[in-house]
């Protein structure tokens, strides 16, 4: 299959990937220092889709200096909260009229499903950036009636906060969800009044290259967001810079850890979003209509390469063999294929080494003693394409129990009774999301509160909102993401004190 062959691609598509990707620094689009460039791929095909500016850290250097000048001195710093707004409603606005266009490059680059990427990716991105639109107006800090202990006896005060803008912020997404993840990134992040340095993954650049267009056409200011695109080393130039007051990463813990040692120079502050291993838990009294096609849902959405996949799944040992039998028969019906099929409900992996990884874990998998009820293998000779895998004789100690996989395999293991299924719920490094499916109530709120994640989802799965906070327990992550939480990342207080 060519690119040629998944027609009809959007004319506005073809003409993005017909020229070479520039670096938006400063307001202008230019090349890397170095003049080099890297290619990205279609994962469908392997065949290249374009080749993109090689940042480095010489142009991480340019950017975070554009977006110290934009900060402190430029029309960004002296813009009113109801100017920022507009400007940001207007990306969102802009984000929904040329959707189909960020859907089917997000298919191309990324290889999930054009109209997934369209209403779900962009349709979420648009959103998102609404949202902390309206935050804008509504920073507020607060007066303090203060007591003043030691001040002469009569003498009078008036304490208040503010809350102000952290300042430069990088901030580093990864590939699995390319334009949200740079939504929820850059959204609260001007909201807030800050100017962002962003590195999209190199798996994935294209869709935040087109976003930057967003930004010169809704009329930011020079220098308000930048990107630069590249490899891990502009990640680690940006986390290590001196000039950088806040790093924002998405991505792998193991990264996650490196972020956090090369933001000690300046004790940048650092927020995390890092990886997960959730647990699903089914309980025997579950509607099995919503409980088996959510459950499919929890670790087959995006082909399984999710943070909060439950790829854990936990079954009451009385209904395990029926359930696990219904995943694994609903799984082998998922239609396999390329983002701009229409029709296709799975993808491939991202590139050639996700492939191998998750081919990897199969492996080890079945080698362990785990069998597949489905799955199991490669799909297909071509492109990066895994089968649904539903693996069960799962032993705890496996890596496909205990590892991220991000890929679309299950392990599924039974237990016996809800007083002990937290404990292997939680018997993780990871904390980032949970799912319980009941008809009990009072079961489900129980378990939810035993839980070690940062999201629990009741009798539904990836129950996301722009409003409702997310991030990770444990080795999941540092801070919380969207909702008001998000504007708490990316402001500081400021305490004012004066003497009447
Ligand atoms: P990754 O950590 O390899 O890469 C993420 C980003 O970090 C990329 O842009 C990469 O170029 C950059 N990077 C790599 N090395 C770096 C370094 N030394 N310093 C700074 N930046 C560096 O992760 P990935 O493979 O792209 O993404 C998959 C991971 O992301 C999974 O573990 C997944 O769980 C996690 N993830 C988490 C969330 C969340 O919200 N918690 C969301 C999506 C993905």
């Amino acid at each position: 299959m060519t690119l040629a062959a998944t027609a009809p691609v959007h004319a506005d598509v073809r003409e993005f990937l017909g020229r070479n990707r520039q670096l938006l620094i400063d307001g202008e689009w230019v090349d890397s220092a170095s003049g080099r460039t890297f290619p990205t791929y279609d994962p469908a095909t392997g065949e290249k889709l374009t080749e993109v500016a090689h940042g480095q850290a010489e142009d991480v250097h340019r950017a975070v200096a554009a977006a110290r000048r934009a900060f402190e001195d430029g029309p960004w710093a002296r813009m009113k909260p109801n100017q920022r707004e507009q400007l940001i409603w207007r990306v969102g606005d802009l984000l929904t009229a040329k959707a189909e266009i960020f859907g089917q490059l997000e298919a191309l680059d990324n290889g999930k499903s054009a109209g997934i990427a369209q209403v779900v990716d962009t349709g979420w991105a648009a959103d998102v950036f609404r949202y902390y639109a309206g935050w804008s107006t509504k920073i507020e800090g607060s007066t303090v009636d203060v007591s003043m202990p030691f001040a002469p006896e009569g003498s009078q005060f008036h304490a208040y906060t503010l809350r102000e803008p952290v300042g430069v912020c990088g901030q580093i997404v990864p590939w699995n969800f390319p334009l949200l993840m740079t939504a929820w990134k850059i959204a609260p992040a001007i909201a807030a009044g800050n100017t962002v340095v962003l590195k999209p993954a190199e798996q994935t650049p294209l869709t935040a290259l087109l976003l930057g267009e967003l930004f010169e056409e809704a009329g930011f200011p020079p220098g308000v967001v930048n990107i630069v695109t590249g490899y891990g080393d502009a990640g680690a130039a940006i986390a290590a810079h001196d000039d950088v007051d806040k790093v924002a990463f998405t991505g792998s813990t193991e990264v996650g850890k490196l972020i956090v040692d090369a933001a000690r120079g300046n004790l940048k502050k650092v927020s995390l979003e890092l990886g997960g291993k959730s647990p699903n838990v089914v309980f025997a009294d579950a509607d099995l209509d919503i409980a088996v096609p959510g459950s499919l849902n929890a670790w087959l959405f995006n082909h399984g390469q999710c943070c909060v996949a439950g790829t854990r799944l936990y079954v009451e040992d009385t209904i395990f063999e029926e359930f696990t039998h219904a995943v694994a028969d609903a799984a082998s019906q998922v239609k396999i294929g390329p983002g701009l099929d229409p029709s296709t409900q799975l993808g491939p992996m991202v590139s050639q080494e996700q492939f191998d990884r998750v081919s990897r874990y199969l492996s080890e998998g079945i080698a362990d003693g785990a069998r597949a009820l489905t799955g199991g293998k490669r799909w297909g000779d071509e492109g990066y394409f895994i089968e649904p895998t539903v693996f069960v004789d799962c032993k705890p100690e496996s890596s496909i129990v205990r590892e991220e996989i991000f890929g679309p395999v299950v392990a599924a293991l039974p237990f016996s009774a809800e007083h002990g299924v937290a404990a292997v719920a939680n018997d993780s490094e990871y904390g980032l999301a949970a799912g319980i499916w009941t008809r009990d109530i009072s079961k489900a709120h129980r378990t939810a509160r035993q839980l070690k994640a940062g999201s629990v989802w009741i009798n539904q799965y990836n129950g996301f909102d722009t409003a409702m906070p997310f991030g990770g327990f444990k080795q999941s992550g540092w801070g919380r993401e969207l909702g008001a939480e998000a504007i708490g990342l990316y402001t500081q207080t400021k305490s004012v004190n004066v003497a009447l």
